[in-house]
């Protein structure tokens, strides 16, 4: 009797509802993180066209079924407010996919065996390039040489990106071509590393001295570079990443980009920045901003500057000298006199700027700049009065730079999984001292900033998993930490969180939009495995992600 009372009631209420508050999708049964403080948690999500317009219980949702409705039965999976990685390389990821990816690589000769396979399936002549490896995880840890590849590889070009994307190694071929030689000069901002005895060139190009060698590459085609998109999305999508912070590139790439949203190709929330100084940051400057295109999929309203080199490659720039290279401390890669002009007009025209800074040198560097630009264009005559201007990466931030950020309202852009890889080898570039304000994720977030987490691939995986466990373990994929890695550094569950979610769309002007699981916001979510906010650490490494949605959309859904 009750179950029958039960039904009529039921069909009842589905009759009452008036067409016009029926929502397009109910999710019930979930174990819904909205990442708003004020109610933290909920089972059921109703959404209408691309909005949320219910947060909470199963019960409650079941008003917003209408007839059309589709319900959704999460079986108790965990949804999440979408997730954004604050930096990415989009096309990066998917031209990853389509060349020789070194991801992984054990020792120089695991690296040497996949170079021989792809030489013995190539043309005479035929380029070989390829990106990923990372040699600090070899066994002895040595940067590979023109001479090792040349072993496999003596008559194809060869050149292989570290995976930082700050260091590439060139076999002779490519050397030659790009013509390079014992009396090359570095250029600026890079350097032509050489063999100690010989002085000969010995295949290892750091930063801009990479361009002598890269630009002999035949170009790819517009096509392939369409092709990597898609692939690099698709990827996105499935791993649960909702919006990626696209960390430089050109006005080609927007075009790419809005070629295929308008095709329906991709379904990514892309916010993009373009590289400056120069021709892209002053058309960007000219024609100004794009703001929420294709319904609010394509933002491009940021000019991405780039300080320094990387940590591994030692080019990144240190107050004092490398410990392990005692003859260096790296370099700065951008114009002063460039620069400042530029920072001064990004201001006045509402221009966001994010600076690469991964050196104490750069971030302090940067930090200078930035002041001097917002002292010399007050809030009264920005375009924008709070410019939100971001350093990416802030790797390596001398103590008495941490509070300067939350001071000047400079939001550090940061990456967890880059901790636990360059830990392993930080300790002998910087001495433990240094290591004090490295990766300070938690002395950031306690001086007063926002800190957006973001994976930087295809420098690393690109895996929201990944990131979300390095930031609250602070230790490697196997549960390693080591002395200096500064375990305090690691921040809580809620706090990671944020850091892919209400962070990043704060850093992107969008927090009102997206962000978090509320009424009004955009229904976009993360829908996973497992409860990565109660499990064990390592157990976030073996969580899935069961469904993507963008806009309201499933764009992604596990099978
Ligand atoms: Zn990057």
């Amino acid at each position: 009797m009750k179950v029958i009372l039960l039904g009529v009631s039921l069909l009842l209420l589905t009759l009452v509802i008036p067409p016009q508050s029926a929502a397009d999708i109910v999710f019930k049964n979930g174990n819904v993180y909205t990442a708003n403080d004020k109610s933290a948690k909920a089972q059921a999500i109703a959404v209408k066209g691309d909005k949320i317009v219910f947060v909470g219980t199963n019960e409650a949702a079941q008003k917003f079924v209408g007839t059309n409705t589709r319900v959704i039965d999460l079986k108790g999976n965990t949804v999440l407010p979408g997730f954004t990685d604050a930096h990415q390389h989009l096309s990066g990821v998917g031209q990853r996919e389509m060349t020789l990816n070194l991801e992984g690589t054990t020792s120089l000769q695991d690296l040497l065996a996949k170079v021989k396979a792809r030489v013995d399936q190539a043309q005479p002549g035929q380029w070989i390039t390829g990106r990923g490896w990372i040699e600090t995880h070899w066994e002895p840890s040595v940067f590979p040489t023109r001479w090792d590849l040349d072993t496999v590889s003596p008559n194809n070009p060869v050149i292989l990106g570290r995976a930082d994307g700050h260091g590439a190694v060139a076999n002779s071929a490519a050397l030659k071509l790009g013509g390079v030689d014992k009396s090359t000069p570095n250029p600026f901002g890079g350097e032509i590393s050489k063999d100690k005895n010989s002085g000969e060139p010995n295949g290892m190009l750091l930063d801009s001295a990479q361009g002598l060698v890269r630009r002999r590459v035949p170009p790819t085609t517009r096509a392939d570079e369409e092709r990597a998109v898609e692939l690099g999305v698709k990827r996105d999508i499935e791993l649960g990443w909702t919006q990626i912070q696209d960390a430089g590139g050109s006005f080609a790439d927007v075009d790419i980009f809005k070629k295929l949203y308008a095709a329906g190709t991709i379904k990514l929330r892309i916010y993009k920045a373009v590289y400056g100084p120069g021709p892209n940051a002053s058309r960007l400057m000219n024609e100004g901003p794009t703001i929420g295109a294709f319904g609010n999929r394509l933002t491009v309203r940021t000019i991405k500057v780039v300080s320094d080199g990387a940590l591994g490659s030692r080019g990144a720039a240190l107050l004092g000298p490398y410990s392990d290279a005692p003859a260096t401390s790296g370099f700065l890669t951008v114009k002063v006199e460039e620069l400042r002009p530029m920072l001064v007009e990004a201001l006045r025209k509402g221009i966001q700027v994010e600076t690469h800074a991964i050196g104490d040198k750069a971030n302090r560097f940067i930090l200078d700049e930035y002041e001097t630009a917002l002292k010399a264009v007050p809030a009264s005559e920005r375009k924008v009065a709070e410019p939100r201007w971001r350093v990416e990466h802030a790797q390596i931030v001398n103590p008495a730079d941490i509070p300067r950020f939350a001071k000047l309202g400079i939001i550090p852009s940061m990456q967890p999984s880059h901790a636990i890889g360059d830990l392993f080898f930080a300790p002998s570039r910087l001495g433990i001292e240094r290591l004090a304000g490295a990766y300070a994720w938690e002395s950031f977030i306690k001086s007063g900033v926002v800190v957006p987490g973001g994976s930087d691939a295809p420098v690393e995986r690109g895996e929201p998993m990944i990131e979300f466990y390095a930031a609250v373990a602070r230790k490697d994929q196997k549960g390693f930490s080591g002395e200096g890695w500064h375990p305090e550094e690691a921040v809580t569950r809620e706090q990671a969180l944020k850091m892919f979610t209400i962070w990043p769309a704060y850093a992107a002007f969008e927090e009102k939009l997206r962000g978090t699981i509320e009424v009004g916001k955009l229904a976009d979510f993360t829908i996973l495995s497992a409860d990565i906010m109660t499990i064990p650490a390592p157990e976030i490494l073996k969580t899935c992600n069961v469904m993507t949605v963008i806009n309201g959309e499933v764009v992604y859904e596990a099978s």
